[in-house]
């Protein structure tokens, strides 16, 4: 039987979204101050979302302790009304605290090129030769393995795995409020308060009871408002397709044998396709910034130009393009190749999809796991089967295609060639993410 081990004085860090964070356990105190752990500080939560919502610098690290808050409070909550072990109690506790542990530097662009998934690295790193692994054997040999298994959901506690990754879960509660706080917009707040009273365990999940029908609702529209106003924006995108075709553009001019003027030393296992945890620990956004910045001086006039690009705000303009479009791609990709500008690197249909929320159908696994009401009688419903407002969004897949591409490249072009293009384009006056437009509206 595993007994506790406290800290002789409870720990608190300030946090803005939360007020505290507490820490009693020695456990989490350490893996806090891991190596590991600490170099999310030098990860973005947001990756490019920067360029839209300057306020939205915040990092993993800060989300990720704010995870782990409100997965305190939660196991507060369901004191008396189910029993964990004190063993259960640290697994959910660690796996809050550890489940962004593999991010790297701009996941989203740098997996892409680089084909490789965080979760993977989250594994390797509670498996691994890493500060982490050693804490969490402390606790106990199999900790590690089992944690690893809790963050991948195959673990085979449904309670414990629900709190971590489901459609009402410790992750994203605090993501939404989080990225809503920072980038300064309305639309993410929910009464976190109030979920949490309504929360209730159950031997294999998590429910809610009904009379706090509202707040869950009100949760369900604040991640439909974050994903299509702040996750998806145009401009964050388009600093999103910059950031691939850098990365794209180095590994080709890698593999064609460029002599870099500044070799990538850093970067080169993933160039080469021999990444070692070390090599992907040693990453973070500072490293990538610094080759940015070396970069913007090479020879090769793309690589230099995407790297100035992104240092400097300069992003692709996009036009809305529709998926009955892409018949549109060739002529144009033909017309940007007489111009003399790359369509490998200029040209790009960019897509994106969410589900706001849904009980059947969904690809995740975590999609099909329904929000059930608890009603005054103990009997259990779904969700969209009481609530109308969750009913009208759900199941409900929006699509949304953008084309991107450097406007200013365009309209630098001789007359004839660029008006062509513009016409293809189907370019109006109002072209979006336009230098002077730092608005996110
Ligand atoms: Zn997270």
């Amino acid at each position: 039987m595993l007994k506790p081990l406290l800290l002789e004085e409870e720990k608190v860090f300030k946090d803005p979204v939360h007020r505290y964070v507490h820490v009693r356990d020695q456990y989490i105190w350490d893996l806090i101050n891991s190596a590991e752990f600490q170099r999310l500080r030098r990860i973005k939560q947001l990756g490019t979302s920067f360029f839209t919502f300057h306020g939205g610098e915040h990092s993993r690290f800060n989300h990720s302790l704010g995870v782990y808050e409100l997965m305190r409070r939660i196991l507060d909550t369901f004191e008396g009304r189910i029993h964990l072990t004190y063993e259960e109690k640290l697994l959910c506790l660690c796996a809050a605290l550890l489940h962004d542990v593999g991010h790297g530097p701009f996941s989203h662009s740098f997996e892409k090129v680089f084909r490789y998934h965080h979760e993977d690295w989250t594994r390797a790193i509670l498996l691994g030769d890493t500060q982490i692994n050693r804490i969490l054997r402390r606790i106990d040999e199999d900790f590690p393995k089992k944690l690893a298994e809790v963050i991948a959901k195959t673990y085979d506690n449904k309670l414990i795995v629900s709190l971590i990754s489901s459609q009402l879960d410790a992750d994203r509660m605090d993501y939404l409020l989080r990225d809503a706080y920072y980038t300064g917009v309305n639309y993410g707040n929910f009464e976190i308060e109030r979920i949490l009273r309504v929360m209730r365990p159950q031997e294999d999940g998590i429910v809610f009871k009904f009379s706090g029908m509202h707040a869950v609702e009100d949760y369900i529209m604040s991640r439909y408002q974050m994903y299509w106003q702040v996750y998806f924006h145009p401009v964050t995108r388009s600093g999103e397709v910059v950031l691939r075709k850098i990365f794209q553009r180095a590994k080709v001019l890698f593999e064609q044998g460029y002599a870099f003027h500044q070799e990538p030393l850093m970067l080169l296992p993933f160039l080469q396709d021999k990444v070692e945890l070390a090599d992907y620990l040693a990453l973070d956004e500072s490293v990538i910034l610094f080759y940015m910045q070396m970069w913007r001086k090479e020879k090769d006039p793309i690589l230099k130009d995407l790297c100035a690009r992104f240092l400097d705000r300069n992003l692709y303009k996009y036009v809305e393009f529709n998926s009955r479009d892409f018949h549109l791609l060739p002529e144009l990709k033909e017309l940007f190749e007489k111009a003399g500008i790359d369509p490998a690197y200029y040209l790009e249909v960019d897509t994106t999809s969410d589900l706001p929320y849904d009980f059947y159908r969904a690809g995740d696994e975590e999609e099909r796991i329904p929000i059930m009401l608890q009603m005054p009688s103990g009997d259990l419903v779904e969700l969209s089967t009481k609530s109308e407002i969750v009913q009208a969004i759900s199941g409900k897949r929006r699509f949304d295609y953008k084309l991107y591409f450097p406007m200013d490249k365009v309209m630098a072009l001789p007359g004839d060639l660029s008006q062509k293009i513009r016409e293809r384009l189907g370019v109006m006056e109002n072209v979006g993410a336009s230098r002077q437009d730092y608005s996110p509206d």
